[in-house]
């Protein structure tokens, strides 16, 4: 048996040495070009349909990336039909199987790593440093959830008690499990969740983000050449209001993974309730109004460095992304003159370059909602910095990372998803009714902390409902199997991606008891 202390997290590259970084952009530059064309995979075949788009680059909008073929009703209730016959089956397959079918997933991702950066970062406009990232955390998934089944699928749990019999536990799959996927980890977060209900047991219908459909399609292809037999995985690339909640509301749905806003999983648990049907687990993993605290005997350059990664790194378009950086007001203004220094330095731009530090937001509804947010805050708040746009940024859904002064997190009504940092200066006494202020929006997902005084940050943690706490370090990147990942409240129900948990919330338990 293989036990968790023995898997190893991929490898990575180091781009930053000159011969490394030529290697791999001469790798992915073959792919650069390529037009992808995919659509649903149903039964392990492709469909055409009629509704078919263009898919255009977020950096470079008169870049064609492929074309896109949408799922609609008709394919929704034949992926049902097939997963739904194929459950037993899949769910009798030995565990290993299944685990080995993952373990081949992440060498097939390591082998073709250099079209799935292309793709991440065409279709998605990642840098270059984020799409090797992805590729990474995708590949750390696969082989982590395959230990885990193993682990816990493997062997039924021995019951010993007073009751003279024998009794065991066992795991096993739910039946068909929806995984509803966002954009902004268009390969790590899809595979993450699908991963998680194959290896469990379960068959899969997925539903990608819209804007990332080329990349959940072969990621989708490569499960089927690990082996998933063509029953057991679907893909339905369709919009989520219409195909997502036709999906969710079919009564043979056996459970719901969901990554995405806060608002789509209160609709999904909304359908889930009002349904036909059993009553199915929905893990709802949504987004955050994270913030740091930063006291007075933290080190300055250490706190811009990491607010710097943690605000801006990936255009903000991360769950665990800082928004509200609190400083106490000895050390505030040595720290907003530091971070307005960083900020001139950021590169904005061509997310191709080795340089670029952000690339752009994923398309013009989100640069909107962006811009909106930032003119009102130049109404209501104090502009603190805001880094200069290239003039070659016209083409694409660029937008300039800023810094405002607010008084309260109570002026921010929700999470602005993309590099727009508040800051609140606050006064030691203030402590308490600070840690109230954040516990009261609700979300409670990332938290960092920076202080030289360690009951500081175990005061400061202990108060806060959050999922994920750093401390003197920056918030993004949790690592699979070292960093489980996931929030509370209104960021969502709770279970840690990349825990040694989280399978446990695709499957069913039952108790075997024999009068020997
Ligand atoms: P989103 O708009 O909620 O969409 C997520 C997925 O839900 C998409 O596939 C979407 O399809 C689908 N969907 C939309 N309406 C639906 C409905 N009525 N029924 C079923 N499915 C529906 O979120 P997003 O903009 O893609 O992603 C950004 C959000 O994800 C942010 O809030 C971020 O914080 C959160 N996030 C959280 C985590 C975490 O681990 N906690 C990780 C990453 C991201 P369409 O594409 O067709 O709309």
């Amino acid at each position: 048996a293989i036990f968790g202390s023995e898997r190893v997290n991929s490898s990575g590259i180091n781009i930053d040495i000159e011969n490394e970084w030529t290697s791999f952009r001469d790798g992915v530059q073959k792919h650069m070009t390529r037009q992808w064309k995919k659509g649903p995979i149903i039964g392990g075949q492709p469909q055409e349909t009629a509704a078919v788009t263009k898919v255009l680059s977020p950096y470079q909008r008169q870049e064609t990336v492929g074309t896109i073929h949408w799922a609609g009703n008709a394919d929704v209730e034949m992926a049902m039909d097939k997963a739904t016959h194929a459950f037993n089956r899949w769910n009798q397959t030995g565990v290993n199987e299944r685990s080995a079918c993952l373990e081949r997933l992440a060498d097939l991702l390591e082998i073709h790593r250099n079209e799935l950066v292309a793709l991440c970062h065409r279709e998605a406009g990642k840098t270059l440093h984020d799409a090797i990232d992805e590729i990474r955390e995708a590949v750390d998934f696969c082989r982590y959830y395959a230990v885990q089944a193993r682990e816990k699928f493997g062997a039924p749990m021995v019951m010993t008690g007073p009751t003279g019999e024998s009794n065991e536990l066992y795991l096993s799959g739910r039946g068909v499990f929806v995984c509803i996927s966002p954009w902004n980890f268009p390969l790590a977060i899809f595979l993450g969740q699908v991963t998680a209900a194959l290896a469990a047991g379960n068959t899969v219908i997925a539903k990608p983000a819209e804007q990332t459909g080329l990349i959940a399609a072969r990621a989708t292809e490569l499960i089927l050449e690990a082996g998933v037999p063509g029953d057991v995985i679907h893909l339905l690339p369709g919009d989520g209001a219409t195909v997502g909640s036709h999906l969710v509301a079919d009564p043979r749905v056996a459970g719901v993974a969901f990554t995405g806003s806060t608002e789509t999983a209160r609709l999904i648990n909304q359908t889930l309730a009002n349904r036909q049907g059993a009553i199915v687990p929905l893990i709802a993993e949504t987004g955050g109004m994270n913030t740091m605290l930063v006291d007075s005997t933290a080190l300055p350059e250490q706190v811009v460095q990491d607010v710097i990664h943690s605000a801006f790194g990936s255009a903000g378009q991360r769950c665990s992304a800082l928004r509200v950086l609190y400083l106490q007001d000895d050390v505030a203004e040595r720290i907003i003159q530091l971070l307005k220094g960083a900020m001139k330095e950021l590169l904005v731009g061509d997310p191709a370059l080795h340089e670029t530090d952000i690339g752009p937001v994923i398309d013009a509804e989100a640069l909107t909602g962006l811009e909106r947010h930032v003119a009102k805050m130049k109404q209501e708040a104090r502009l603190i910095a805001e880094t200069p746009l290239p003039d070659d940024c016209d083409d694409g859904y660029f937008i300039a990372p800023v810094a405002f002064e607010i008084n309260s997190i109570s002026q921010l009504e929700r999470e602005q998803f993309g590099p727009i940092l508040h800051v609140i200066r606050y006064k030691a006494s203030e402590l308490d009714h600070i840690l109230d202020d954040i516990n009261d929006t609700g979300y409670g997902l990332t938290l960092g902390v920076h202080t030289r005084n360690e009951a500081s940050a175990c005061y400061i943690e202990e108060r806060l409902k959050v999922g994920n706490a750093y401390i003197n370090r920056n918030q993004i990147g949790a690592m699979v199997g070292v960093q489980p990942f996931g929030g509370q409240g209104l960021s969502g129900t709770g279970p840690k991606a990349g825990g040694p948990h989280y399978l446990y919330r695709f499957a069913t338990e039952r108790t075997r008891t024999v009068n020997t």
